[in-house]
Order: C-alpha cells, then sequence, then structure tokens
C-alpha cells in the first residue's frame, strides 16, 4: 500500500494535511482487519492512493458524472525472484474536495474495492453501500466484516 505523500510547502498544505489525515484513518480501519503493508514507492504497491478527483465517468445512461472516488482495477506483469508474474493494481483516487469525514468515507469505501470487495451493498450504514449517505460512514458494519471474512475464506486467498 502507498499514499501520496503530501507535497510540503505548498499553499495548500494545510488542505493536503486534512486530506491525508482522513485517509490514514479509514486505513486504520482496514488495518485492524487485514495485514496491510505499507511501501515506500508506488513502483512497489499494488495499492496506490492518489490525492486527485476523479475524471467524469459516463453511467449507463450515457450521461457524464462526477464522483470523489474510484478504485481502478488493473493487471500487470511482474518480475518475481525470476518467475513472470500477473499482479492486480489498484488505483485509488480521492477527491481532496470534500470535508474530513466525506473523505475519510469515501476513503473506506473505495479502499473496500481495492482490498476486494468489488460489490455493493443495499444498506445504507455499510461502507459497501452502493451510494453515499448524508451522513458519512465512518466504521465497517457487521455485515462489511462478515463479507471481508467470506472474502478471505475463498481458495487462493490468505489475510
Ligand atoms: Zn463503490
Amino acid at each position: 500500500m502507498w499514499i501520496e505523500p503530501l507535497a510540503a510547502g505548498t499553499p495548500t498544505a494545510s488542505f493536503e494535511a486534512r486530506w491525508q489525515r482522513a485517509v490514514e484513518m479509514a486505513l486504520a480501519t482496514w488495518q485492524a482487519e487485514l495485514a496491510i503493508q505499507p511501501v515506500a514507492t508506488p513502483e512497489q504497491a499494488q495499492v496506490r492512493l492518489w490525492r486527485r478527483k476523479p475524471p467524469l465517468q459516463s453511467g449507463p445512461d450515457g450521461a457524464l458524472r462526477a464522483s470523489h472516488g474510484r478504485a481502478l482495477l488493473l493487471l500487470r506483469q511482474v518480475q518475481r525472484m525470476g518467475q513472470w508474474q500477473l499482479e492486480p493494481l489498484v488505483e485509488v483516487l480521492i477527491s481532496p474536495g470534500q470535508g474530513p469525514e466525506a473523505i475519510q468515507a469515501t476513503s473506506l469505501h473505495e479502499l473496500g474495492h481495492a482490498f476486494g470487495l468489488w460489490g455493493h451493498s443495499d444498506q445504507s450504514g455499510d461502507v459497501m453501500a452502493v451510494s453515499p449517505t448524508a451522513r458519512p460512514v465512518l466504521a465497517l458494519s457487521a455485515r462489511d466484516r462478515a463479507t471481508l471474512r467470506w472474502l478471505l475464506r475463498q481458495p487462493g486467498l490468505s489475510p
């Protein structure tokens, strides 16, 4: 896991620090459930989290929609101990243009996708709810945890 570092000394430094605190709180929530190893460079990471607004995306009706967060799953070929293999790489984009609680809730949700929960819940109290609610969800629900445990029991995965 790699998080875009703060750009020190810029006019927006305090704004960026606020973003980073919110993102790190969301990451800490997942770290309580999963072994997540921080790495120093984006090249080493399987999950990269960037401080930027996702580009507009066209919905099923063809209209362009804006969002504050997005997780994109890519596959890349990497060489490990002389062997080429395919590994997932997830690029997570979290916009800094929200309040701290909304940034934290967006990060929790998008990191859930990054850690393998690609589906959505129809229950508004879940981190993985299909659409954000007026009140940000800042903690995993019992249902989110149950889904994660189910995922970790699948063959080929380990916690
Ligand atoms: Zn989602």
